[in-house]
């Protein structure tokens, strides 16, 4: 008989020693608050430590509560739209600044967890965007001549290597981003706060900024029990931020990703799955994400809020997936399910703000925050120790609000949970 699913993050209970922090009491003084312990709060806190600067963190839950403890663990180059879009969306020279750095975003990824020392289960073994039909395949080709072009390391892989590759023959065409790889996201955000925490960084968990104001020369970041007065803010709470201090949750509208992952697989047919470790998603519009933990668990994930369903739907989409991709696999037993939510922009591309000078915000990651949260808050670091805006990936947002932001993300989710039924229904796949 199948217990019930842990609802509980995969990564969490993978990360069993994550850094303590007090919540924040009493008036404090530091040259930069920080709101929000991710990844870009963390390496905007990092970048400005190693610089001499003085820094606090102050967390509404604890390290890693947002996006970055809990997402697929995909270290990704560029954005989510082909390099070409990009640069039509942005204009050649900021489209072509953007698709460097972000291009590069897994090299400094991985140079940064080496430096550190963070032992997150990284490995540069790059991902598989696998096609799911003939569009998706002629997607792909798209993309590997686009950034082929642009000097990427990147391969279309078809017929029998694509099959060994992806571990399916389910997958018409697969391109490997061999600049890309994967990690365990909660441990690489752990990983960031205990060097944030070693540089002298002072990190505050449980306190939510509830007010932000300008007191004379300074900012006024204020929490239920305490304040920080700095000179700079960096608002880093994306797609979790709570409370009405700011107005970043008009900039992106919230959707949501569910995970389930197996109990640990082993033997022969499991050995055939994604056997060089790469981290994959497939081309339809509603996603679906496949990867391996260290462990060996197979681990699915869609576009979805996975919260408040049932065990019997997330096992049988994720029955659904498995059987269709993995079939040799049989009959799996499913031990995790978790959600997460991701800030989604109309265009599909981040905005960066300054709405006061010494005041930063960035929303929009578009579900690809592990590499650009890490490279936005490096460059934040350096924009409030340089002011040179040429440092940053892009310029600062003219701060258009998304229309109907609420109206948005409830079209979607219907739309993916009407897909997912469609799915566990074998009307769709
Ligand atoms: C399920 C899922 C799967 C994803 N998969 C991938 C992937 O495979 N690869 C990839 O690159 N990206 C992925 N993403 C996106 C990525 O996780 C995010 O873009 C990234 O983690 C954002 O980092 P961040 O530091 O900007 O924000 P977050 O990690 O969300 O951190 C914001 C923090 O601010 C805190 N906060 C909010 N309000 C306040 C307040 N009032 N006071 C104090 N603190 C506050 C929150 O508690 C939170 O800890 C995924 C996201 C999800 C949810």
């Amino acid at each position: 008989m199948m217990g019930a699913l842990h609802r509980q993050c995969l990564w969490e209970h993978l990360t069993p020693r994550r850094p303590q922090a007090l919540a924040l009491g009493g008036e404090i003084k530091a040259d930069v608050c920080v709101i929000g312990a991710g990844y870009t709060g963390l390496s905007a806190a990092l970048h400005l430590l190693e610089a001499g600067r003085s820094v606090c963190v102050v967390e509404a839950h604890e390290t890693g509560h947002g996006g970055s403890g809990r997402n697929v663990g995909l270290v990704n180059a560029g954005t989510w739209i082909r390099p070409d879009d990009a640069e039509a969306t942005l204009g050649p020279e900021v489209g072509a600044k953007l698709n460097g750095l972000l291009g590069h975003a897994p090299a400094e990824v991985f140079a940064l967890i080496a430096r550190l020392g963070i032992d997150c289960q990284a490995r540069r073994d790059g991902t598989l965007h696998m096609a799911h039909n003939a569009a998706g395949a002629a997607d792909l080709r798209l993309r590997e001549a686009q950034w082929l072009r642009r000097g990427a390391r990147v391969e279309l892989l078809t017929g029998a290597r694509c099959a060994e590759y992806c571990g399916t023959d389910k997958v018409a065409a697969a391109l490997l981003d061999h600049r890309a790889g994967t990690l365990n996201p909660m441990a690489y955000v752990c990983g960031l706060a205990e060097a944030v925490q070693r540089l002298g960084g002072r990190l505050f968990h449980h306190s939510p900024v509830v007010r932000l104001e300008r007191q004379g020369d300074r900012w006024c970041v204020s929490t239920a029990r305490g304040s920080v007065l700095a000179e700079k803010v960096v608002i880093a709470s994306n797609a979790y931020t709570e409370g009405d201090w700011t107005q970043i949750r008009r900039h992106f509208f919230a959707g949501y990703y569910y995970q389930v992952a197996s109990v640990p697989l082993q033997g022969e047919a499991a050995q055939r799955i994604l056997p060089h470790a790469q981290g994959s998603w497939d081309t339809r519009t509603v996603l679906s994400s496949i990867r391996r933990d260290a462990e060996g668990r197979l681990v699915l994930g869609s576009l979805g809020n996975g919260e408040g369903k049932p065990d019997w739907f997330m096992r049988s989409w994720a029955d659904r997936i498995q059987r269709h991709y993995f079939p040799s696999l049989g009959k799996l037993e499913w031990q995790f399910a978790w959600s997460g939510r991701i800030a989604f922009t109309p265009d599909h591309l981040m905005k960066l703000f300054e709405p006061a000078p010494g005041l930063l915000a960035v929303t929009g990651y578009n579900g690809r925050g592990v590499t650009t949260g890490t490279v936005v808050g490096k460059a934040f670091a350096e924009f409030l120790l340089h002011e040179d805006p040429e440092g940053l990936p892009l310029p600062f947002d003219g701060a258009k609000a998304v229309s109907l932001p609420g109206v948005r993300s409830a079209l979607y989710e219907a739309g993916f949970s009407l897909y997912h039924a469609g799915q566990c229904l074998r009307v769709v796949l």
